[in-house]
């Protein structure tokens, strides 16, 4: 099996788990909360919240790697989505969602560190 066909069979595996995972999320987001059983109603709406969150990541999750099987369906997978030079294979297999070459992604990478550098306390040090 080629490098590329490997990580096309790795985002479909992905793809199905967080389908599932995802379907559970819904359900959970549907109960009412089982009066019955006398769940603490702060309770149930924390843990909404917090399978609300999940059910978006998972869903922004399978968008990027639908959207990376779109890129491999029409062979514009390894192209840099900034320089259009061509991303390696290893990082694709290593972040199968990654739409910029390395050098790319750091620059990019930079950029935000300026951007919000109280993600960077060292930042203001040098
Ligand atoms: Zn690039």
């Amino acid at each position: 099996m080629s490098r590329i066909s490997n990580i096309k069979a790795k985002i479909k595996t992905e793809i199905e788990e967080n389908t599932s995972r995802i379907k559970h999320h819904i359900e959970v987001q549907r109960s009412k909360g089982d009066s019955s059983e006398a769940v603490d109603v702060t309770q149930d709406e924390s843990n909404k919240a917090e399978s609300r969150r999940v059910l978006n990541e998972l869903s922004a999750r399978n968008d990027a790697l639908n959207k990376a099987l779109f890129r491999i369906k029409n062979d514009t997978y390894l192209d840099c989505k900034t320089c259009l030079d061509e991303i390696t294979e290893e990082r694709l297999e290593a972040t199968l969602v990654a739409e910029l070459c390395i050098y790319c992604a750091n620059k990019e990478f930079a950029i935000n560190k300026i951007i919000q550098p109280k993600h960077n306390p060292s930042f203001r040090r040098v």
